[in-house]
């Protein structure tokens, strides 16, 4: 069988690699990193690791039966989200049929990382790490067919010439006692067109403001722990700028599952990324779309498309809020939390459930 070779070992990397290990394939990984999930990759968190729990909406069962890998091992159930939407205080409750999970993000042994690089190298695929794959002159070396998977980085964006968006980040992170602190929360708020989110998994707590597109003011930096802590008690010893990426979420025609020589995967393809909750799934999801593309070109360009089909939905979406920052914003939310209670049930049971590729995928 002929040997594949994987750019990024990320969620929709490894999952692309797994698929074809299991087909036969001999595969390698290229990682620019010295391991997966980051710098450090012991228990004890390392002084810049990036250790965050990711809230997602998924359908387990479903995800198995079209990957062929059960994640749930690495899935905590989550019963609901406190949210703070300009200022006011939300408890959401999760309808039943909405099953939501926080996934552990990162290098230590508990996140879906590890858990995706175990199971990787159970089927024998090979890893290189420290092998970035950044300059043109780099992907003009890559055989024709090689899977990139490279997620927010900006260096494939601009190599291939792929319309991006930077994101602008601020980070902390710390170990926590079991019951410390609440699991998920969201805030909303003029001081991002994006939000902040709170999450804690596995005795690790993490908080991120982030925004697309332009900087974070001083003034943001300062609301956000000063929110948490006068809210919910939270506190950090530091925060930290994270230079998050870029998104592709420059262009309503963005996604894309092929680019030159290469099929893409993950963020970099696109891959329902409009709606970042959908991020963990949708690049599950697109690593097997990513596998099946080299000999089932049709079925796969037909999958992607469908999975993509609220893209463009999204996008004006977001240029709405944008243009009207921050009334379309708060307007928005606002609405929707209030109704959420009445709406929620019906919502997914009679749409959401129906959105290709994610709870029916
Ligand atoms: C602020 C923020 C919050 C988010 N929150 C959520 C959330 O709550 N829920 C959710 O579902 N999703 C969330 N997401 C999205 C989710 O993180 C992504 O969708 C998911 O990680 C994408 O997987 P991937 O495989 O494409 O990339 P990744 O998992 O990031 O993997 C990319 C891999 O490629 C490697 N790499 C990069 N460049 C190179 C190179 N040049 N050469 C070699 N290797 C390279 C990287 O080191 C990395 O290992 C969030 C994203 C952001 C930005």
């Amino acid at each position: 069988m002929e040997k594949v070779t994987v750019v990024g070992a990320g969620l929709a990397g490894m999952t692309a690699a797994i698929w074809l290990a299991r087909q036969g394939h001999p595969v390698e990984v290229l990682e620019r990193r010295d391991g997966i999930g980051g710098p450090a990759r012991d228990t004890e968190m390392g002084e810049r690791t990036y250790v965050m729990a990711d809230g997602t909406p998924m359908d387990l069962e479903g995800l198995a039966r079209y990957t062929g890998i059960d994640i749930s091992p690495a899935c905590v159930p989550l019963a609901g989200l406190r949210a703070y939407v300009f200022g006011k205080r939300y408890d959401q409750v999760f309808p039943g049929n909405v099953r939501m999970y926080l996934v552990e993000r990162g290098s230590r042994a508990e996140s879906l990382d590890m858990f995706l690089y175990r199971l990787a190298l159970e089927e024998g695929v090979r890893f290189t790490f420290n092998a970035p794959v950044k300059t043109r002159a780099d992907f003009d070396r890559l055989p024709p067919g090689t899977i990139l998977a490279t997620g927010l980085f900006r260096e494939t964006f601009e190599a291939l010439g792929i319309p991006h968006t930077p994101v602008y980040g601020w980070f902390a992170n710390r170990l926590v006692k079991e019951g410390e602190v609440p699991p998920a929360l969201i805030y909303i708020d003029e001081h991002t067109w994006d939000y902040a989110f709170f999450s804690s998994v596995h005795g690790v707590a993490g908080a991120l403001l982030f925004q697309r597109g332009r900087p974070l003011t001083q003034a943001a930096k300062e609301w956000f722990p000063r929110r948490l802590a006068e809210d919910e008690g939270i506190e950090f010893e530091e925060w930290l700028p994270l230079d998050i990426g870029v998104l592709p979420t420059a262009s309503p025609r963005n996604p894309r599952l092929f680019q030159e020589r290469f099929i893409l995967a993950g963020t970099l393809a696109g891959m329902q990324d409009p709606v970042l909750l959908f991020g963990v799934h949708g690049a599950l999801i697109s690593g097997v779309i990513a596998a099946r593309a080299r000999r089932e070109r049709h079925w796969a360009l037909r999958e992607f498309w469908r999975m993509n089909l609220l893209w463009p939905l999204s996008w004006l979406n977001r240029r709405f809020i944008e243009l009207t920052f921050p009334w379309g914003l708060k307007g928005l939310t606002r609405l929707n939390f209030e109704l959420y209670p009445y709406y929620s049930r019906y919502l997914t049971r009679y749409v959401l459930a129906f959105i290709p590729g994610w709870l029916r995928v």
